[in-house]
């Protein structure tokens, strides 16, 4: 699995030491109908003490990746109001959520990539933190079949029985909508009574996106919890709040032969998730580009 470089680099704040990081010892509220507790907790507990319990609360409200509820804000909106519902159930200040975006990577129509986003939301320190991890090891199928078709190879490909299967009419309305199938009987089943009520003799099969039945989702993630523990562990070097990192990406390396800035990254701009201070951290390769990636010497 691969994961997304932004927000890599090393935080230039303190690293608080463990035991004086202003979490440990804290609850945060994890509000999840999908068994997302043990990839997010030990992230929390190792890097800066904080105890992390779940809340069932009915986060589906705000859309599903089956579309028969419709998402409605952008992944971060969803994610916050999603920690929200689950601070609110259990009446504590912390809280954390997870939203995924699953889909071709924009100008990849033939990839898939999961895009994981995990949040905190510190409603003491009015402070919202968030971080990605981007995979590209997400198994999914989707296809409309017929139940004379043989569909081994498919379910094969899908990593069923391991990975769950949603099956629905494929034309016509939506219902009925099977979901979270993981054995074999209850598959043709469901193939064939979709099949019988849609238009076109056809049944629709495809993975289970949701987390407690897609285990390839899973890691990417734990992948992004645990750069948000990372992230949560740096405290700013003014205020001291937790979630220290980077906010933005400053473009211009000075051109090697004519010293025009070309479009690359030149410095990570760190920020603080509290207050407005910001450090700017030279790149590396900030020393000079290589004239041929220059639009004056090289048009
Ligand atoms: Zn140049
Ligand atoms: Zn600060």
């Amino acid at each position: 699995m691969s994961t997304s470089p932004a927000n890599a680099g090393p935080a230039p704040g303190p690293r608080s030491p463990r035991d004086r990081h202003p979490y440990v010892a804290s609850t945060a509220v994890l509000a999840t109908m999908h068994d997302k507790l043990p990839l997010i907790a030990p992230a929390m507990a190792a890097a800066v003490g904080l105890d992390v319990r779940d809340v069932h609360v009915d986060t589906d409200q705000l859309g599903t990746f089956t579309g028969d509820v419709a998402r409605r804000g952008t992944p971060w909106e969803t994610a916050v109001a999603k920690a929200r519902m689950g601070m609110n159930a259990a009446g504590i200040s912390l809280g954390l959520a997870s939203e995924g975006s699953i889909g071709p990577p924009p100008g990849l129509a033939f990839v898939i990539a999961a895009r994981e986003l995990v949040v905190l939301v510190d409603n003491e320190r009015g402070i919202i933190v968030g971080e990605t991890a981007i995979g590209y090891d997400i198994i999914t199928i989707a296809s409309d079949i017929t139940p004379d078709d043989d569909i081994e190879s498919l379910l094969q490909r899908g990593g069923f029985p391991e990975h769950g299967m949603i099956v629905r009419p494929a034309a016509g309305p939506l219902a009925p909508m099977h979901k979270g199938i993981h054995d074999r009987s209850s598959l043709d089943e469901a193939i064939r009574t979709c099949a019988v009520v849609s238009p076109n003799g056809r049944a629709h099969v495809e993975t289970d996106l949701r987390a407690h039945h897609c285990p390839s989702r899973r890691p990417i993630i734990a992948a992004a919890a645990d750069r948000l523990a990372q992230r949560l562990a740096a405290c700013c070097p003014t205020c001291a709040s937790p979630g220290w990192g980077i906010v933005r990406v400053e473009l211009g390396v000075p051109c090697q032969h004519c010293r025009r800035p070309v479009q690359l990254p030149n410095a990570d701009v760190y920020g603080c998730a509290a207050c407005t201070f910001e450090q700017t951290l030279s790149r590396p390769e900030s020393d000079g580009a290589d004239p041929g990636r220059c639009e004056w010497c090289n048009p």
